[in-house]
């Protein structure tokens, strides 16, 4: 299969973490037969110094005009940054918020899995971590409280603030949707979390789960609610598949997520639209303070990717060779310093990258 992929590199580790994980797909294509065109595009701050904006209309024609989107991350240091003294919609971030909304990303997923080798990592129980788990978690990324109406006025000179939590049935239906097809390529269980004993908002979404679910009858779901939800993470966390949930909640619940597994380097994430087509990214961002060091872990990067040629290319069998390599260079006790532990091998990132090719 031939298929383009457009790259965005970005700011910080941007470029060191994507570069490993195109040496990644190129190994994928050589053993495979695929063939992967990539087009290199800016946006963040290095969008900012060669154009004066974090995003241009090409960056975002060209992205249209891909199978699928890698991108590493972007932004600097928020201190001492010559980007952060722009106003806000002249800063990398806009470039970001600006890309998923042109490119209509509504969906953001994001698996959150301990890796038995990286237990240690886990701040939970020793007997809880031991069980592992292997999560996903479908956040709705354009609607609900952020993007609602909102003002502050005073009123009877009392200052008051309003945030407006709005969905209608599309907007649900469709991440609905996405929860139950991925579901359906994991292990069939999906968790809506909402709060349905007091917003209307979740009694609306709870209702059109339901409506979706019966299209998936191999598909168990619960209803459960976001408070709840946030216990059983840090009780159970093994008893969930695929957690489907409006944006603020998949906001703090996929922080939460990631949190118990230890160690931001190795989160992958996807934003997608109604299509195929996606968005795929480190959980992190571009990490400042390693940054030209070539000591960042890219594995994040390289299991994002894994996920584009899951999800935008159906190649399954592809993205679980990817994965199995991740696993295989663990097991061998290779480590980048953010997951280093005693009796380990340290390597830099491009070494992590160059081994976890020479695996698959
Ligand atoms: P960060 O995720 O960049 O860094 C937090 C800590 O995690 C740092 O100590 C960093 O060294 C470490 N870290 C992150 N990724 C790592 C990796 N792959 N390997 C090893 N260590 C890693 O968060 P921050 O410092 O709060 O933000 C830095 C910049 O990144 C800011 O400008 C922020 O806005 C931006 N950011 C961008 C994205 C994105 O591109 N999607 C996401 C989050 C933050």
């Amino acid at each position: 299969m031939e298929k383009n992929i457009a790259v965005i590199k970005g700011d910080g580790i941007g470029p060191e973490i994507v570069t490993e994980a195109m040496k990644v797909l190129d190994r994928v294509a050589e053993k495979f037969g695929h063939k992967f065109n990539y087009e290199q595009l800016l946006m963040g701050g290095c969008s900012i110094d060669a154009n004066g904006v974090p995003l241009t209309e090409e960056t975002v024609e060209r992205c249209k005009a891909a199978d699928a989107v890698l991108m590493g991350s972007i932004g600097g240091n928020t201190t001492t940054s010559p980007w952060y003294k722009l106003p806000a919609d002249k800063r990398p971030e806009a470039g970001l918020l600006g890309l998923r909304k042109a490119l209509g990303l509504f969906a953001n997923l994001r698996p959150c899995l301990l890796f038995s080798q990286l237990s240690e990592a886990c701040p939970l129980k020793a007997e809880i971590a031991a069980k592992g788990f292997d999560m996903l978690i479908m956040r709705e990324l354009t609607g609900g409280l952020y993007f609602g109406a909102r003002k502050t006025e005073e009123i009877n000179g009392v200052m008051t603030a309003v945030d407006t939590l709005e969905y209608n049935e599309n907007e649900i239906r469709r991440i609905a949707v996405k929860a139950f097809d991925v579901a359906m390529q994991r292990r069939k269980k999906v968790t809506s979390v909402d709060k349905a004993n007091v917003l209307d908002s979740s009694r609306l979404w709870r209702k059109v789960v339901e409506e979706v679910a019966k299209d998936y009858p191999e598909v168990t779901l619960e209803h459960m609610l976001v408070d709840n939800a946030a216990m059983q993470l840090v009780k159970d966390p093994a008893q969930f598949d695929v957690m489907v949930t409006e944006n603020m909640f998949g906001d703090i619940l996929s922080d939460e997520a990631s949190m118990i597994t230890g160690s931001i380097g190795m989160l992958a994430s996807a934003s997608m639209n109604e299509s195929s087509f996606g968005l795929y990214e480190p959980s992190g961002g571009s990490a400042p303070d390693i940054a030209g060091q070539n000591k960042a872990n890219p594995i994040a990067t390289i299991l994002s990717a894994a996920m584009l040629l899951r999800y935008s290319f159906k190649m399954e069998t592809e993205a679980g060779a990817v994965e199995a390599a991740v696993n295989k260079t663990l097991e061998a006790g290779f480590r980048t310093g953010d997951i280093m532990s005693d009796g380990m091998t340290l390597v830099s990132c491009s070494e992590m990258g160059t081994k976890i090719s020479d695996n698959i």
